[in-house]
């Protein structure tokens, strides 16, 4: 068997198409078939390079590798070449206006396709006009290059979005017009936004690309995408890619609209940031941290960051957040908030500080366990509470009120940063007016 996604490089790789294309790569997959890929760049005004490269970066970035590669631009004789057959067997006509296109006569019947997800459609084509093939600057019109494409590269089985069920009897008909076997059609349900409309931007119909630069893991998103439309059963949420191969069929696809769902992407995203191994997650977060100045290009040691990672990989929900809750290993000093200070550091502190900073110096081992011995000492021979130093002391190290395990931080922090952002503090209260 033979499928293939047909995008046209005339916008980029949003959620819709590539949840078609996945599921397409994922029939093939199991079928042990092919995969063809097919630009439909007949419309050269509106097709843009920029868009193709998108489109073959994102399907690279998501896994999904095709076995062939075809452009309709290169091939608009063979397209003219099938409209000159149908106009000497009398099946199309010149059009009257002598603009040279080609237009097909709509014969007048019923046409019936056995969808393998809707079942039985059945088409009456009297209430369809008569359809221009070629256009007057002898391009191609979508429905007729798709079915000269689709038969000459013997696709069995068209998997699409359930928006071109209208489309499928102009093409039937064509088939029939032709002498080419038809194929089977699959037409798989819309993806509807958040709160049940179409999808618009603001309810995930944004670029593949974009859900790249907002940290999401390809993993990930092809998950969620596979959960838009199928399941494996079970209740099975997470599946890779591999698993899902396994287990796919295109009959057993939902027949009702999927749900964009967000909070269930960002969910399923920190699932696998969870597991990912800390090498491959150092290398995905390299531009995060490249592109917020945090590391330079050729200077960036994915190892050195692992420690830090296991603190922090348990909450993510994208890289982007990582990436910015790793920004107190990076930064010379961190930024702390006017709200922060009011509420931390209100008081001054430069007594307990000091003592602290004393016991960190001490300390020959600069371990969770040592550092947090350190630090419940000086709790007690202060006289004072865990709790009223904890806070403000993480305010410090940190610039944030909220974080992982404060001892474990230390360690990952490092002896330097942490003596020298306790002396910051400590000079902060000197100059602070009171
Ligand atoms: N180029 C068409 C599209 O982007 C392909 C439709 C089809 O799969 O037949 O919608």
């Amino acid at each position: 068997m033979r499928v293939r996604f047909a995008p046209s490089p005339t916008g980029y790789l949003h959620i819709g198409g590539a949840r078609t294309c996945l599921f397409n790569w994922l029939y093939a997959r199991a079928q042990g078939g092919q995969f063809v890929l097919r630009i439909e760049d007949t419309d050269k005004a509106r097709s843009k390079k920029e868009f193709l490269d998108e489109i073959l970066d994102s399907l690279q970035w998501l896994g999904l590798n095709w076995d062939e590669l075809h452009f309709q631009s290169e091939r608009f004789d063979v397209y003219l070449s099938y409209a000159k057959k149908l106009l000497n067997e009398g099946k199309a006509y010149m059009a009257d206006d002598g603009s040279g296109a080609i237009i097909a006569k709509m014969p007048h019947k019923t046409v019936r396709i056995d969808d393998m997800i809707h079942g039985q459609i059945q088409f009456d084509t009297s209430l369809i006009k008569d359809q221009v093939l070629i256009k007057s600057d002898q391009s191609p019109t979508y429905n007729f290059a798709c079915v000269i494409d689709d038969a000459e590269m013997k696709i069995s089985h068209i998997i699409r979005g359930d928006d071109h069920i209208s489309n499928t009897p102009k093409q039937v008909i064509l088939y029939e017009e032709l002498g080419f076997e038809l194929p089977k059609f699959a037409h798989i349900p819309m993806i509807l936004g958040q709160g049940g409309g179409r999808m618009s931007k603001r309810a995930g119909a944004t670029a593949i690309t974009e859900y790249r630069r907002m940290g999401f893991l390809p993993e990930a998103l092809v998950n969620y995408l596979m959960l838009l439309g199928w399941s494996p059963g079970n209740n099975q949420e997470i599946i890779s890619l591999i698993d899902a191969v396994k287990k796919f069929d295109i009959m057993s696809a939902n027949k009702t609209a999927a749900t964009f769902d967000m909070d269930k992407l960002l969910w399923l995203n920190s699932q696998y940031i969870k597991v990912c191994a800390p090498e491959r997650l150092a290398a995905s977060l390299k531009p995060f941290l490249l592109e917020k100045g945090f590391i330079e290009p050729d200077n960036f040691d994915g190892k050195s960051i692992s420690n830090v990672l296991k603190l922090y990989c348990e909450r993510a929900t994208t890289l982007e957040e990582l990436s910015e809750a790793l920004r107190p290993f990076f930064v010379q000093e961190v930024g702390i908030d006017d709200a922060a200070r009011e509420k931390f550091f209100s008081q001054d502190l430069t007594r307990e500080f000091s003592f602290l900073k004393e016991k960190f110096e001490a300390l020959s081992d600069f371990s969770v366990q040592p550092i947090e011995e350190a630090f419940r000492s000086a709790v007690a021979e202060l006289g004072t509470t865990t709790k009223y130093l904890i806070h403000p002391l993480r305010v410090a190290l940190s610039g944030k009120t909220v974080g992982p395990g404060m001892f474990e931080f230390i360690e990952a922090l490092g002896r330097q940063k942490t003596l020298e952002r306790i002396d910051r503090i400590i000079r902060s209260f000197k100059n602070q007016p009171r």
